[in-house]
């Protein structure tokens, strides 16, 4: 039997296994992906779910070295959407079908904050009687925050670790108590305990990281039990600190590549949770989320948030689809599902089934 194969037969695979993997090319990266799609079909079928993602704030507390809408830069104008254009957005999602929608914003922790969130939860409940999934993505709270939202009616919440060695996530954040790993950690573990579907993901292809970094990022996940991962490739932006370290990167087609590949690998490590196709792959290839649904991904987040604000939602550069309306992109994503062999799952909440068994543990 070939190293590939034997590697793709044993479980749980080792540290060393996952770096061998991370490197593979040709045909062992073929087998790789094939292996990756078979477990998929196997354990989560071939239908995708949606997440209509609604950016709904540039505003951040936060000054992350590698964000483009940190808290220090002057140079993005900054908005925050009404509460009847998030509705909107909603009511756009729900009625074409998406099943679920995410909250995102920068991080802002206040009583008004919190309330606001907490109503606009109930006004989600109310369009949609109930029935649609609501994602949050909106950074660390404290626990009763978090209770807060789970009672008017958010059930899953995304919270990256970004870089699950506390020395590299160190070096990408600064030194201070809001940027702290251990509370982040901890937040993530209030999530868990609290009884959300708890997501997390990481960046891939930063300056610093080495490949034993990628692979423990899988072994965390694993590890921590997580129902959702949303990771996705690091791409600069020329507004943050840690653009002057970019001529360390590897190339966006490494990071591009590298992508698919821990998508794949932690298909085959966690068989039935949700994985997204990051948006951020689309803005290196423009059919970037298509091959990650190849690879093992099973989930996609069209950006639903009105068109005139998205230009200023700017992580990193060229982000994709940012002049475009949301009924653009749900026809171009129908015929380029299509083409990769799934099927959009229209109408379904698309809960992960790790949640379920994790519960019933
Ligand atoms: N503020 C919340 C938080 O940080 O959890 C949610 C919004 S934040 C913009 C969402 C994600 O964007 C982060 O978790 C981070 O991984 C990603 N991100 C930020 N800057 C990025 C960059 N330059 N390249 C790729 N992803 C980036
Ligand atoms: Fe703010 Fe999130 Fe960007 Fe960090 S990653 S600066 S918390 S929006």
């Amino acid at each position: 039997m070939s190293q590939i194969d034997s590697i793709l037969h044993q479980a749980p695979l080792s540290r060393n296994d996952i770096v061998y993997l991370l490197k593979v090319e040709g045909q062992e990266k073929k087998r790789l992906f094939e292996a990756a799609r078979r477990v998929k079909s196997q354990y989560v079928g071939k239908r995708v779910y949606f997440r209509g993602l609604i950016e709904f704030s540039n505003i951040c507390s936060k000054n992350c070295y590698y964000c483009g809408i940190r808290r220090a830069n002057q140079n993005t104008e900054r908005y925050n959407l009404t509460d009847s254009e998030i509705l909107d957005a909603v009511r756009f999602a729900y009625e074409n079908q998406y099943g679920s929608v995410v909250l995102q914003s920068g991080e802002v922790s206040s009583p008004a904050f919190t309330r606001r969130i907490s109503g606009l939860l109930r006004k989600i409940q109310e369009i949609s009687g109930g029935t649609l999934g609501v994602t949050l993505s909106l950074g660390e709270q404290p626990e009763e925050v978090y209770r807060e939202w789970l009672e008017n009616g958010a059930h899953r919440y995304l919270l990256r670790i970004e870089a699950s060695n506390r020395q590299l996530y160190q070096k990408l954040h600064p030194q201070d108590q809001i940027h702290d790993y251990d509370n982040r950690l901890e937040s993530l573990r209030t999530l868990q305990r609290v009884g959300y579907q708890t997501g997390t993901g990481v960046m891939i292809g930063t300056p610093f990281q080495r490949w034993e970094d990628l692979a423990d990022d899988l072994l965390f996940m694993r590890d921590f039990d997580i129902d959702m991962v949303g990771m996705g490739p690091y791409i600069e932006h020329k507004d943050t600190p840690l653009y002057k370290y970019r001529d360390q990167l590897v190339s966006e087609q490494e990071r591009f590549q590298l992508t698919l590949k821990m998508t794949a690998i932690l298909r085959i490590m966690m068989k039935d949770i949700n994985i997204a196709a990051a948006t951020a792959l689309q803005a290196i290839d423009p059919v970037g989320r298509e091959k990650a649904l190849k690879a093992g991904a099973n989930v996609i987040m069209p950006n639903v948030t009105p068109g005139m604000y998205r230009n200023n939602y700017k992580l990193y550069e060229n982000k994709p689809c940012t002049d475009e309306q949301a009924a653009d992109c749900t026809n171009c994503l129908d015929v380029r599902i299509g083409m990769v062999g799934d099927e959009i799952a229209y109408g379904e909440r698309g809960d992960p089934k790790h949640f379920f068994v994790r519960k019933n543990q």
